[in-house]
């Protein structure tokens, strides 16, 4: 783990010499990290400040996975550097402080990833601030516990990890309807052309136990969608050999498919991230196929042509096909969501022809696509037989005219049909009466990377709220997006109490 302190640059405003500026950069993992901090930080009664202005330091949280994400990372601390003086970088750039120290020697400190009690100590030498003032206590509610009433008084519940101390974050940088729940830190696998391992370190899982506490918060507070997440979502436990621990009186493994069927009970969205095809991932889908989890897999398989899987050394390679098949037969709802690399060094034209062909025949309902480029440290770095960035960009475009095309077919396939969406924001023009205008997602879409659905409210304009998953007509589609109108608005009922609806749900 870095660890690196310097004198802080004598610049920046003074105020109550406890407002932390925060900027978090990269995946929802990294984000998972900054609630934790986040938390933490209003623990201790440190305010979050809105704007540089209004910030005594700032922490950047970085990302250091592929270049143009480093540099994204670097001129943010320039930024915050300059506005205040007082920075403290954490997150992947975190553990190769030269890189940051080279262009910014002013910074005040540098952690490493996951690395809240280290990031809480370079914030107290900065900021020390009157512990009998603990103003800012933010409420941690126990399951089953209003928040704000009967609060504990002392830490959070706190969970030891050999990535130090992991607690499930109270404060959420997502807005209340959903949230990431991670569910281990770090990665077995040796990617050629990935540096996570490198960054942050072999796979850590959480106990179930602690994750499904969490996830019970969450829905308590009313949270009504899931998404996990890991590294490596299909290889949670193996590393604590799937040790059991305790939730609500019971026992239960630290296995994916006890988890999902646990989390599953709760009556929320449950969405997998980064399942990788393992034979067990099978049980999954069955879970899938009977309403307990969203039938919806995000599973990141690279590339279809055998040799070039085996030069990108990818985990779960091979029969593909097959087992995308078997999980339709299991679940034909099912939904698959996938990211693929053109380019990686070695591509032949007829590794690319495999690839269409297998776009062509799997018809992946979410397709992301990259062309490769180098990471520093990354041992595909040094494959032979590059491939020119214009065939690069060239076999990018053939293979989303693919994609594109086959998204549309299968989004033209809905209209006509009534499906569940969950509402983001509202889309109101000028004109219209509040409410009218929705934009929401189906059981087939995650935030932020899958499309939309926008939705007149029709009648009921004005009713609908965001959070509330809704009936939808869907009346038409286009690439990636798909278009209606609400017809009905159930109401909500997990199988979790909801704070503040004690007596009923
Ligand atoms: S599975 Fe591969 S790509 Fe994913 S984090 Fe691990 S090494 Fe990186």
């Amino acid at each position: 783990m870095t660890d690196v302190v310097t004198e802080p640059a004598a610049v920046g405003t003074q105020h109550s010499g406890r407002r932390v500026g925060f900027i978090s950069l990269g995946c929802p993992k990294a984000l998972v990290d900054s609630e934790r901090i986040l938390t933490q930080l209003r623990f201790e009664g440190y305010e979050v400040a809105p704007s540089y202005e209004d910030a005594d330091a700032v922490i950047v949280n970085t990302c250091g996975f592929i270049t143009p994400a480093v540099e994204e990372s670097l001129s943010a601390i320039g930024e915050a550097l300059e506005a205040t003086g007082k920075v403290i970088v954490t997150g992947c750039l975190g553990e190769r402080p030269e890189k940051i120290m080279e262009r910014h020697p002013k910074v005040a400190a540098i952690t490493g990833s996951e690395a809240v009690d280290d990031v809480m100590g370079h914030v107290r030498a900065l900021l020390p601030i009157d512990q009998g003032a603990f103003t800012g206590l933010l409420p941690v509610a126990a399951p089953g516990m209003r928040a704000g009433a009967g609060q504990p008084t002392s830490q959070p519940e706190r969970e030891l990890t050999k990535h130090g101390d992991v607690f499930a974050p109270s404060v959420k940088l997502t807005p209340r309807h959903y949230a990431y729940v991670k569910i281990a830190e770090g990665c077995n696998h040796t990617c050629s052309f990935c540096i996570i391992p490198k960054l942050r370190g072999l796979q850590v899982s959480r106990d179930a136990g602690a994750v499904l506490y969490e996830a019970y918060r969450l829905i308590a507070g009313g949270t009504k969608e899931l998404m996990i997440i890991s590294q490596d979502t299909s290889a949670y436990g193996v590393d604590v050999r799937y040790r059991e621990s305790e939730f609500q009186g019971g026992q239960v493994r630290a296995h994916l498919s006890d988890l999902a069927v646990k989390l599953g009970e709760m009556g929320a969205w449950v969405r997998m991230h980064y399942v990788y095809p393992y034979p067990h991932v099978d049980r999954i889908v069955e879970l899938m196929a009977q309403g307990k989890i969203l039938p919806y897999l995000d599973v990141p398989l690279q590339h279809a042509s055998p040799k070039i899987l085996k030069a990108m050394r990818r985990p779960g390679a091979g029969k593909q096909l097959d087992t995308i098949r078997r999980w339709r037969e299991i679940c034909p709802e099912l939904v698959i969501r996938s990211t693929f690399i053109v380019g990686f060094p070695g591509e032949t034209e007829d590794d690319f022809q495999e690839l269409l062909q297998f776009l062509e025949d799997a018809r992946l309902d979410r397709v992301g696509a990259f062309t490769y480029s180098d990471v520093d440290e990354a041992d595909a770095n040094k494959l032979a037989d590059p491939v020119p960035q214009e065939v690069k960009e060239e076999r990018l475009s053939r293979f989303m005219e693919i994609a594109q095309r086959i998204s549309a077919e299968k989004l033209a396939e809905k209209v006509g049909t009534v499906m569940d969406v969950i509402i983001d924001e509202f889309n109101d023009e000028e004109d219209d009466a509040p409410g009218t205008r929705l934009i929401g997602r189906t059981k087939g879409d995650a935030p932020g990377i899958d499309g939309q659905v926008y939705l007149f409210a029709g009648e009921l304009a004005g009713q609908v709220k965001i959070g509330d998953i809704v009936k939808a007509r869907i009346e038409d589609s286009d690439e990636y997006d798909l278009y209606g109108e609400v017809v009905e608005k159930p109401e909500w009922s997990p199988n979790v109490p909801q704070l503040g609806h004690f007596g009923g749900h």
